[in-house]
């Protein structure tokens, strides 16, 4: 038997998870066989919505797909860092001051999980360029953050984007941290094996 606790951070897909500004709806349509008596659906939906991540190609010309990521960056030791102080951005300091080593992976616990998925507000905490060029430069292996996007909503500084995926550093985006403290866990990340595209969803779990 599995004594370990699994704790669920994935957002429920269906037809009425909240998208980003833009992004494709889910849309869910039951297919019924009468010559099979079987029950298929048919599933639409963006390539980021929900709990998802990003590859390079999202962000950067010919950036890595989503399939060209190696599993191991997916699964293993991870650390939920406390960034619910910072009421606009994780800020450098922040991350600073949790000591993070080259290799790590880094989830991002913001204010964000106490808000809820249930609607789309554009004031949500996003990381900073500065942090991001952080996390950038210490090279670690993984970053998720607890929103659809990394990035502030409207701005054109894609530095949180572009300097993570740049170094091939895959974004988790979309993890709900509502019910889950700042520690350290094992991740288990993978994402579904869509070829050569920019992000897929994931079912994200931590282990405790
Ligand atoms: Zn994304």
């Amino acid at each position: 038997m599995n004594t370990q606790t699994i704790i669920d951070i994935s957002i429920p897909l269906s037809p009425f998870t909240i998208v980003y500004p833009g992004n494709p709806q889910i849309e869910i349509e039951e297919i019924k066989s009468e010559a099979s008596k079987s029950t298929i659906s048919k599933i639409t939906s963006g390539s980021h919505n929900g709990t998802h991540i990003d590859a390079p190609k999202h962000a950067i010309e010919n950036g890595k797909s989503i399939s060209d990521i190696p599993l191991d960056v997916f699964i293993g030791h991870c650390r939920v860092i406390d960034c619910t102080a910072d009421t606009e951005a994780v800020s450098r300091e922040t991350l600073e001051s949790n000591h993070i080593q080259s290799g790590e992976r880094i989830l991002l616990k913001t204010s964000n999980s106490q808000k809820g998925y249930k609607e789309f507000y554009p004031d949500f905490v996003y990381l900073s360029p500065e942090g991001a060029q952080y996390l950038s430069e210490l090279g670690i292996a993984l970053v998720g953050i607890d929103y659809f996007s990394i990035k502030q909503k409207g701005s054109t500084d894609n530095r949180p984007h572009t300097l993570l995926l740049e170094k091939d550093i895959p974004i988790i985006e979309g993890i709900d941290f509502s019910q889950v403290e700042p520690g350290e866990y094992t991740i288990v990340a993978f994402p579904l094996k869509y070829m050569g595209i920019d992000g897929a969803p994931a079912r994200v779990v931590l282990l405790k």
